[in-house]
């Protein structure tokens, strides 16, 4: 199993570094930190991951960053569709479509996250299922605590793997204290964190007890 973690607009160098220095298991997770640290974490033997991506492969595009030059950058996944992406910028099934393919043509693994409403877009990508990860990340349970329960989360994963063999992560509020009743989820690939991958200390505990 592995761990994704999502930084989102939070960290510094200070905690790249501290990441840097104090984090284990570094082969069975990656670290999705705001683009502009990404580049502390070259050469330290952590994988690191972006949190979006551009649609568009390259120009006018004010504050973007393309797939083609996250990847010569040596970045290997990226967060597409996250809620927070909707909620807030509005993304649709079409931008998370375009993103989605951009990552792959540039061998980027894209980690498509889904709410409960997954079907319309997981036929989209039956046959790229093997090139891409999805993560099952219940609106609701996203920096609430409020997490639904194993026979529900196991209940979701199935109707996924049943559309076709996806690598599949949940997410939502998972940390190192509901971490062990978690990973007893069948057919679960890992985890992407949010929250809780900001301190190393408690990032390690999570790796640690997924990792075969
Ligand atoms: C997330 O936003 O992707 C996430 C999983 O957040 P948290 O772990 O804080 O609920």
């Amino acid at each position: 199993m592995f761990v994704v973690g999502n930084w989102k607009m939070n960290g510094s160098l200070s905690l790249c570094d501290d990441f840097i220095k104090n984090l284990k298991f570094r082969e069975n997770c990656v670290i999705c930190s705001p683009y502009i640290y990404l580049y502390r974490f070259m050469g330290a033997g952590i994988t690191v991951g972006s949190q979006d991506c551009s649609q568009f492969k390259n120009g006018s595009y004010t504050g973007d960053i393309s797939c083609e030059m996250l990847s010569k950058f040596g970045i290997k996944y990226a967060i597409i569709g996250h809620s927070e992406r909707v909620k807030l910028y509005q993304e649709t099934k079409q931008i998370i479509l375009q993103k989605t393919y951009s990552c792959v043509e540039n061998a980027i693994k894209p980690i498509v996250c889904i709410d409960n409403n997954f079907e319309e877009l997981l036929r989209e990508f039956i046959h790229i299922h093997d090139k891409i990860i999805i993560a099952y990340e219940p609106a609701t349970a996203i920096g609430t605590g409020v997490i639904p329960t194993n026979e529900e989360i196991l209940d979701v994963v199935k109707k996924i793997k049943s559309l076709g063999q996806f690598t599949m992560l949940y997410g939502g509020s998972v940390n190192s204290k509901n971490i062990d009743t978690l990973k007893s989820i069948q057919q679960i690939d890992g985890f992407l964190v949010g929250g809780a991958s900001l301190k190393v200390d408690e990032f390690n505990k999570i790796i640690e007890s997924v990792k075969e």
